[in-house]
């Protein structure tokens, strides 16, 4: 297919002086689809076109996203030298200056401050390989307990979910290629349509095998179309649905008892919860009719397969992780897991979700999915990393509180990779000012980010046409990013830009590193014998074999297509269920007569996260140039409001100013806005700082609002 693509756009071009391809893979979502990018040289111009690569898991196909990628790693605004800033504006300066400001400060502030005044902030956008390196560069450069990452935003409460229900943590517990073929499939919390439009073709294959759709969502998506029932709850009610659904499928008798009784703790406790509840409460929380909840329940109970996906709907909420531990629970009581056509798959945004959270990047986190608190584990690390145990730090704290301990003085000094927390944290006035506060701070990026607007020095690095590395894509297989095209100015790689730190701060020895590949050995012995164990992959076999799925521990090892086929991950083997209860713990931001209305948030097809990449390219730009809300027309009459006008929306913690769109796809009581813009249209200034207590997942997915049509301007 690309050979005939390439064919067909050679015959188009006309004068072509000279054509050279670039395989790569796209940088987005964590389809992680493979393109070849051809350059052609037209008389005194250059002309680009993305084609879909073959490969196992997106098969050639590449969405609008993936097809215009290159459109930000051309921009004229990337960063391509050190920027210092001096006297309010950055001016260019050497890499021999910016290493040095960077140890003249990081060695002020930690004789200052104490060692752990200086705090590191990763990337699940980021390659295994600078993952990797970032945590070991937090604990063994500067010694810190303060680093976390941007996944703590996104994949923390399904993470922490599938660790406890199952005792690992892996995206997909199958492979894609099992979706056409099972029998009943449950999409809780995901508009795939959109998020990974590459995905959608084994669903749609499913289908055509007649399977069973149901989609969970307070709207109505190009993903909830292609469902054959639609349950539009309630933001926020995901847990009391999947109640909701198992009580039905206990006292319908579609339980699995010998898969029960041989594979599973904590069946009884659970069942004897579930069975008290009422129904019609459920229906009153959730806002699902009793009929519909029945049905789902029955159609996913009487197959014999069936999967679950859940993705940001259900997990970026203050009991996200309990919710999501919910699902398991259905899944487990069917026994649909561990066997042909049945699993359970957390969607993973971002484009190294997967991979960025298991080896090292999380606040209490080692390589390998090992344990910063366990000694075993601690001892095995420091011998790869030839230190003492001792010297490695203890566990530090997740992303958002982080931003608390800056803004309280306790972090004073911040190194930045690859993220845009401003944007991205809920409550996003306070983490503007808490930035703010930092004595010095070191952004990483392609561009001038808002947050890297308020940095003291920012280091340009390479885009994923220029870096190479590997990814573990929204199945666990490992995925190798070859790298071509030249890094533009003086432009460095996150890993060779940690490097080069850690030399000038004296600890040059453990960062002697001279490619992504040395990095990937020395991280495959980190993982050895853990959780995520690398050890049996190679570049040479990423690239031979497309692709593998963790874990691997061996050379010889085929990698695993299926998890959980015999036992699960605990001690003893067993899966571990619990009772969620109906409401959770945490009080969610609740709606009262002055916050009405519940707000919702989410992507659209053409943006990625906060749109620093995305709105620098032309053509996704243009299909959405600004945030806008959608809101019922039945609510925007309610309070005033005509279609396309613009519009303020205010929570307990600020306000933001957006267009309205009026949809007849979303509840009455709820309105939605993307998250992909930033400063006065950015949402997350209306986010609450409530924090799921299992693993400090934001509740992005709930907010309490009140919306209002602008009539006078310079009133705002
Ligand atoms: Fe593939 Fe995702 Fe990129 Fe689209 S955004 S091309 S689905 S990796």
């Amino acid at each position: 297919m690309t050979e005939l693509l390439l064919k067909y756009f050679r015959s188009k071009q006309q004068k072509v002086q000279s054509e050279k391809l670039f395989e790569t893979q796209c940088p987005y979502c964590s389809m992680q689809c493979k393109m070849t990018l051809v350059e052609q040289s037209i008389v005194s111009r250059k002309k680009y076109l993305a084609i879909g690569k073959e490969n196992p898991t997106s098969q050639g196909r590449l969405c609008i996203k993936g097809m215009n990628a290159h459109q930000h790693a051309f921009s004229r605004e990337r960063l391509k030298y050190p920027m210092l800033k001096v006297k309010g504006e950055f001016v260019r300066i050497s890499w021999e200056e910016a290493l040095h400001h960077i140890k003249e400060n990081f060695t002020r502030i930690q004789r200052e401050d104490g060692q752990n005044a200086l705090a590191v902030y990763g990337s699940a956008s980021i390659t295994n390989e600078e993952a990797y390196l970032l945590g070991k560069f937090a604990r063994v450069a500067l010694k810190t307990k303060y680093i976390d990452y941007n996944g703590r935003l996104c994949m923390s409460a399904a993470a922490s979910a599938a660790n406890q229900t199952f005792g690992m943590d892996r995206g997909f517990t199958n492979s894609l290629s099992e979706i056409p073929f099972t029998r009943c499939i449950i999409l809780a919390g995901t508009n795939i349509a959109e998020c990974q439009p590459t995905i959608m073709p084994y669903f749609e294959k499913a289908k055509e095998n007649g399977a069973y759709l149901i989609a969970i969502d307070p709207r109505e998506t190009a993903t909830t179309k292609m469902a054959d029932l639609h349950l539009k709850l309630k933001p926020g009610t995901d847990a009391a649905l999947a109640n909701g659904l198992l009580k039905v499928i206990i006292e319908e008798k579609y339980i699995d008892k010998t898969f029960i009784e041989e594979r599973v703790n904590g069946f009884e406790k659970v069942k004897n919860y579930v069975v008290s509840l009422n129904l019609g409460e459920i229906e009153e929380i959730t806002g699902v009719p009793r009929e519909k909840i029945r049905k789902a329940a029955i159609m996913f109970g009487k197959e014999a397969s069936g999967m679950i996906f859940t993705a940001r709907g259900v997990e970026q909420q203050t009991d996200g992780a309990k919710a999501v531990r919910n699902f398991l629970n259905i899944l487990v009581s069917t026994g649909k897991i561990g066997k042909p056509h049945s699993g359970y798959a957390a969607v993973t945004g971002q484009g190294n979700g997967q991979g960025a959270r298991e080896h090292g990047q999380k606040a209490d986190q080692l390589p390998g999915y090992r344990s910063i608190e366990n000694e075993e584990d601690r001892a095995y690390m420091a011998s790869v990393w030839g230190i003492n145990k001792d010297e490695l730090p203890r566990k530090g704290v997740s992303a958002y509180e982080m931003m608390g301990k800056i803004y309280d003085g306790e972090i004073t000094g911040l190194f930045l990779m690859c993220s845009n927390p401003i944007v991205s944290n809920p409550n996003a006035y306070f983490v503007k000012e808490a930035i703010k506060k930092l004595k010095f701070f070191v952004a990483v990026d392609l561009f001038v980010s808002e947050t890297a607007r308020l940095a003291d020095l920012i280091l340009p690095t390479s885009s994923y046409l220029e870096d190479a590395g590997t990814m573990t894509n929204v199945e666990g297989r490992v995925t190798l990013r070859e790298a071509s095209y030249p890094c533009p100015g003086e432009v460095k790689h996150d890993w060779q830009i940690i490097c080069e730190i850690a030399r000038v701060l004296g600890k040059g020895e453990y960062f002697s590193f001279s490619s992504a590949e040395e990095i990937f050995n020395e991280l495959r012995m980190a993982s050895r014998g853990g959780i995520a164990d690398y050890y049996g992959l190679t570049y040479e076999r990423i690239r031979k074999e497309g692709g593998i799925l963790w874990p691997c521990p061996e050379l010889d090892h085929k990698g695993t297509k299926r998890l959980f086929e015999s036992s699960f991950a605990h001690e003893d083997g067993k899966a571990e269920m619990v009772v969620v209860p109906n409401k959770p713990v945490i009080q969610k931001d609740q709606v009262n007569d002055t916050f009405p209305l519940y707000l919702t948030t989410g992507r659209v097809m053409s943006h990625y996260l906060t749109g620093v990449q995305t709105r620098k390219s032309a053509a996704l730009a243009a299909r959405n140039v600004e945030a806008f809300m959608e809101i019922h027309p039945t609510t925007a009459k309610k309070y005033r409001i005509s279609d396309q006008s613009l519009v303020k929306i205010e929570s307990r913690r600020g306000n933001i100013i957006v267009r309205s769109k009026w949809s007849e796809t979303i509840r009455q009581d709820t309105v939605f806005v993307p998250f992909h813009w930033a400063d006065s249209q950015n949402v997350n200034l209306l986010v609450s700082d409530e924090l799921d207590p299992d693993c400090k997942m934001p509740g992005f997915k709930v907010s309490a609002v009140r919306v209002s049509q602008i009539t006078d301007f310079s009133a705002n």
